[in-house]
């Protein structure tokens, strides 16, 4: 097999060929909409990468794909400089890991003080939805821009586009800040995607592979005209930049509660609360299935639950994120190159792509 070769060769020349190899994949992934092998194919390769990373720290590049987010913007995009910059998140794919990630994030905050040394991390969870990501900029309470993650520094500008998604407020309820950046995913819901996989056979034009790639091209398409017709939708999930928060003298923007602790730049000191706080200025947020738990064990609790209801739910999900619930927490733990340390996204086991891509691959 192609790793049995890999391991017969020098470390780096392993190293090399994987990232040619991933590179390659991100490309045809995040810029052409056409990913050619499944995420599970996907994932092996980077952890191949990651393991031979790991064991020959030397060998590690800022070049290296483990390093960076996502891939160059496409030209032909305007292109948006970041303000915040868009990051990946940390991989989980066994309960282990789950246990390890809560154990390291516990041990920091009861060091820093944070945690009493019997108390456990609160962590907001939310499901880790499959489409792609994208930043809204609302100045004066007005969207001005949207971008694509790109590679996490510049995105591509697709303003337009995202202008014509129904959900997706032009203008922010109430008292909004003069700066807002939203972060959050764009998607189809699988219904909308048969019906435009239909459509587009009925006329011999290009089958997508899954709705994640259907709501990426139909998206980053130059004429927005096209996306308008495409079903797609939002969910706020973050943030980037906010400031200029309203005044509290004219009542419109609450205070937060006495005693809790307030990060200097954000209305609110928890991930939940200012979820809430997009969601009251009019932002789509996923009310039903967001959880405060607390503990590895409302981690886990979490994951399985989420699992029993995955294939009941209107849309794809990949797995389910996990992020330390208070900023404050949030910001001593800090970022690692292309992730939060305070925030895991735990996988669910992916034969569903596998076989949606063998289905494709049968039709055409
Ligand atoms: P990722 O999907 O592993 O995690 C980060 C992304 O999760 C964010 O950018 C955001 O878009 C998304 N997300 C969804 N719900 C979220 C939530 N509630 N909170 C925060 N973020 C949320 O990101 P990545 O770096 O783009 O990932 C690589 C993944 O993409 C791989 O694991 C692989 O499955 C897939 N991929 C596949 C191919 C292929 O060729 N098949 C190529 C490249 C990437």
């Amino acid at each position: 097999t192609a790793s049995d070769s890999r391991t017969a060769s020098s470390p780096q020349a392993s190293i090399a060929r994987l990232r040619a190899e991933i590179e390659s994949h991100n490309f045809r992934y995040y810029v052409q909409d056409e990913p050619s092998v499944s995420d599970a194919e996907y994932d092996a390769l980077m952890r191949e990468l990651i393991a031979l990373e790991t064991a020959h720290p030397e060998l590690v590049t800022a070049e290296s794909p483990t390093q960076r987010v996502g891939a160059a913007p496409l030209a032909a995009f305007g292109s948006v400089t970041h303000a915040v910059p868009m990051l990946s998140l940390g991989n989980a794919f066994e309960a282990e890991d789950v246990l390890e990630f809560d154990k390291r994030v516990t041990d920091t905050l009861r060091s820093a003080g944070l945690l009493g040394p019997e108390d456990e991390t609160d962590y907001f969870c939310e499901l880790k939805l499959d489409g792609l990501a994208i930043s809204l900029r609302y100045e004066k309470g007005l969207l001005v821009q949207a971008a694509t993650r790109g590679d996490g520094q510049t995105g591509e500008d697709v303003t337009s586009n995202i202008r014509t998604i129904k959900s997706i407020p032009l203008k922010l309820k109430g008292a909004a800040p003069d700066v807002l950046e939203v972060r959050g995913e764009v998607l189809m819901f699988r219904a909308d995607f048969d019906r435009l996989n239909q459509a587009q056979g009925e006329r011999g034009e290009k089958i997508f592979v899954n709705p994640r790639n259907a709501a990426a091209g139909s998206l980053r398409q130059l004429d927005p005209r096209i996306t308008a017709q495409r079903s797609l939708r939002f969910f706020a999930y973050s943030w980037g930049e906010v400031h200029g928060l309203p005044r509290t003298q004219h009542g419109e923007y609450e205070e937060p509660a006495p005693g809790t602790r307030q990060t200097s730049t954000l209305p609110r000191d928890t991930h939940g609360a200012m979820l809430a706080w997009l969601g009251d200025l009019g932002l789509p947020i996923n009310v039903k299935h967001n959880r405060l738990v607390r503990g590895a064990a409302g981690l886990l609790g979490f994951y399985e639950e989420v699992g029993k209801l995955r294939a009941s739910l209107p849309y794809d999900i990949d797995g389910v994120v996990y992020k330390v619930d208070a900023l404050p927490a949030q910001k001593v733990l800090g970022f690692v190159a292309r992730a939060p340390r305070f925030a895991l996204a735990h996988k669910f086991p992916a034969e569903e792509a596998t076989t949606e891509l063998l289905d494709i691959e049968v039709q055409v």
